[in-house]
C-alpha cells in the first residue's frame, strides 16, 4: 500500500505538489471512482488508478540503458562534472537512479542505470564474475604474446588482474595503433587501462559494448538512453 500522492509521483506524473492539485481538482479515478484525498491509500499491484480515464501502470523499477558519452562522471552528484544521473534527468526526475557500478570519464559505452538496488548489487558482487566487454583502441601492435598475458592474468602493483581474454580487431601501421576487444570478468580501478599498460600500451578509447547479458544498442549514439525492454529486463534476472 502507498499513498495515492506518493503513487503518483513515483510514475513521473509530476511533483508531490503537483499531483496533490490533480487530486484534490478531481483528475484521479481509483476503481473508476474520483478520489480526493492525497492521502487515499493505493494498493499498487491491485487497485486500478486512472489519470483524464487513462490507466496509471505501476512501476517501481526502472532500468535504463545509457550509451555514456565522453565527460560524464559516473556518479549521482559531483562538484565539478556531470554526471550521468543528470544527463537523464530531464526524463527520469522522479526516479532515484544510480550507475551500476563505474566507467572512467573519458570511458564511453554500455552503462546501466537503475533504482533496483538489489539487482545492481547482484551484478556487482565480485563472487558472480560478471563479464565485461570493451573495445579498446591502443597504441602499438598488439601481439599473442599480449593476449597470452591477458589470458594467463596480470600482476599488478596491487593485486593480480584475473584471466581476461583479449583479441586483435584492427591494426593501423600508419598511426601503429590497434583495436581490441578485451572482456573482464571483476572490475578494478582503471583495469582495463593498467592492463593494458603493464604491456607497454597506452589507451586511447574504451568503450564498454557489453555487460553481462546485457549487450549496447548499437541505435544507440552515445549520450543517447533508452529504458530496457522486457526481454533485456528478463535477462539480468
Ligand atoms: N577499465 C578501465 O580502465 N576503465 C573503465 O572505465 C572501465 C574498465
Amino acid at each position: 500500500m502507498m499513498r495515492l500522492d506518493k503513487f503518483l509521483a513515483t510514475l513521473g506524473l509530476g511533483s508531490r505538489k503537483e499531483v496533490k492539485k490533480l487530486i484534490t481538482s478531481g483528475q484521479i479515478q481509483v476503481n473508476d471512482v474520483t478520489v480526493t484525498k492525497v492521502n487515499h491509500g493505493v494498493d499498487e499491484d491491485h487497485d486500478q488508478v486512472a489519470y483524464l480515464g487513462q490507466e496509471l501502470v505501476y512501476q517501481a523499477y526502472y532500468y535504463v540503458m545509457l550509451n555514456k558519452p565522453d565527460g560524464l562522471v559516473s556518479a549521482t552528484e559531483d562538484k565539478m562534472h556531470e554526471t550521468v544521473i543528470d544527463w537523464v534527468a530531464l526524463d527520469f526526475d522522479h526516479v532515484d537512479l544510480f550507475p551500476v557500478g563505474r566507467l572512467d570519464i573519458d570511458t564511453t559505452g554500455l552503462l546501466l542505470l537503475t533504482n533496483n538496488g538489489q539487482l545492481a548489487h547482484q551484478l556487482l558482487s565480485p563472487k558472480k564474475h560478471v563479464a565485461k566487454t570493451y573495445q579498446a583502441l591502443v597504441t602499438g601492435q598488439v601481439s599473442e604474446v599480449d593476449i597470452a598475458a591477458f589470458a594467463a592474468g596480470i600482476r599488478l602493483k596491487d593485486f593480480t588482474a584475473q584471466a581476461a581474454e583479449l583479441e586483435i580487431l584492427d591494426y593501423d601501421p600508419d598511426k601503429d595503433q590497434s583495436l581490441t576487444k578485451v572482456t573482464i570478468h571483476e572490475g578494478k580501478f582503471h583495469q582495463v587501462k593498467r592492463m593494458f599498460l603493464a604491456r607497454d600500451h597506452e589507451v586511447l578509447h574504451l568503450h564498454r559494448v557489453s555487460m553481462g547479458p546485457l549487450d549496447l544498442d548499437p541505435d544507440l549514439d552515445l549520450g543517447q538512453y533508452r529504458e530496457l525492454t522486457a526481454a533485456e529486463c528478463d535477462l539480468l534476472r
